[in-house]
């Protein structure tokens, strides 16, 4: 029988890998979208992958728990993802408020109905390395403690602690995936990886001149969303919910990073690069490294893209974009 899934944010970048590897094992998939007067650019991450038209669009919103009601009745999914969030960090400090509501209390709203009207269908959380924060332990697994930096994060801490409770309270199975940061060509441009490829593709075509960072000796431990996204399917494949750190285990500066794009491109990284105070954050992550240990022996899961990889991919992405932009 065909499995159904429901999605939600599946307009943004993990979404969308997730609806295409869903579809690829036979999902009938269903995704959440927010309404919008811009529906199609909404869409531009499903189009892009070319499955626009394999999955079932669903009007809602995180915030809204009578429309997540009856979406949960409707749809009956025996997979509900809940990816949805206002996840930019820096935005957060900006919009505190929403982001509770949505990266926080909207958890709650889809663990609500999901009880209220599916009790047994399977629920997977993205939970995040933001949650490390102030890093208790150098490598950062399962049982480090939190110290959230930004109220993105505190409202994180919230979404994963609501999921650990709803399995605790009601016995449902509920899994958080701790996920470090992960990137594609189909990443946000106001986050750093892709501001720097769009930018670097843009330089090289001509378009544009500087690169505009703040903190570049902050390090994160970055992966492919695609890998990614196979490791929250995994989860819900397990007999017994659980939390799960997704990383690759190693970490680069932000520099590091910027320079390998530079290079793919023939560009040296000092001739372009300008530091920008103003977009230094309130309070900083300075360094985030994950240990997947638990993921590989329980799940069997590894990421597969290294970071250079990744970067040329997203250069190579940005460059044919800016050539069809032009024309
Ligand atoms: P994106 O920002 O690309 O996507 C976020 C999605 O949430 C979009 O579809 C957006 O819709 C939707 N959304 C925002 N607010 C609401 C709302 N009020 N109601 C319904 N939908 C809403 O994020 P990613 O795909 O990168 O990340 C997916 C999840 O994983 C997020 O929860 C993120 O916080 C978390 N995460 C991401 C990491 C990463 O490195 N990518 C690391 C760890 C966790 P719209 O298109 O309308 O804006
Ligand atoms: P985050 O880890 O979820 O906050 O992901 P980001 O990609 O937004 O930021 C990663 C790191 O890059 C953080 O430590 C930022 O401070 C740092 N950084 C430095 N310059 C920039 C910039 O111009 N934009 C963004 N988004 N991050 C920057």
């Amino acid at each position: 029988m065909t499995r159904t899934a429901l999605i939600t944010g599946i307009t943004g970048q993990d979404g969308a890998y997730l609806a295409q590897f869903l579809l690829s094992k036979g999902y009938g998939v269903h995704g959440l979208a927010r309404r919008s007067s811009t529906a199609d650019i909404n869409t531009a991450r499903l189009k892009w992958l070319g499955i626009e038209n394999d999955v079932r669009i669903v009007d809602g919103d995180l915030t809204d728990l009578s429309g997540l009601t009856r979406t949960m009745r409707d749809v009956r999914p025996d997979e509900v993802y809940n990816l949805a969030a206002q996840s930019f960090v820096k935005s957060s400090w900006q919009q505190p408020i929403l982001t509770g509501n949505v990266t926080g209390i909207g958890v709650t709203n889809v663990l609500e109905a999901l009880r209220l009207e599916i009790p047994e269908a399977r629920f997977y959380q993205a939970s995040s390395s933001e949650m490390y924060g102030l890093i208790q332990e150098p490598e950062q697994s399962e049982t480090t403690p939190f110290h959230p930096r930004s109220p993105y994060a505190v409202a994180k801490v919230y979404g994963h602690w609501i999921t650990v409770n709803y399995r605790e309270s009601f016995g449902l199975h509920a899994s958080s995936g701790i996920l470090f940061n992960h990137e594609s060509p189909l990443r946000g441009i106001e986050f750093v990886t892709r501001k720097v490829t769009d930018t670097v593709a843009r330089i090289k075509k001509g378009l544009g001149r500087e690169l505009r960072l703040g903190n570049i000796d902050a390090k994160r431990d970055w992966g492919h969303s695609r890998d990614y996204v196979r490791a929250m399917w995994l989860m819900l494949q397990q007999d017994q919910p659980d939390d799960y750190v997704v990383a690759t285990g190693r970490t680069t500066t932000v520099r590091d990073m910027c320079r390998i794009a530079f290079e793919h491109v023939g560009l040296k990284m000092h001739d372009h690069l300008v530091i920008d105070p103003d977009l230094f954050r309130p309070a900083e992550v300075e360094i985030l490294r994950g240990n997947p240990a638990k993921a590989k022996a329980k799940l069997g899961w590894e990421a597969t893209i290294s970071l250079e990889e990744m970067i040329r991919e997203m250069v190579d992405a940005d460059l044919a974009r800016h050539s069809t932009a032009r024309r």
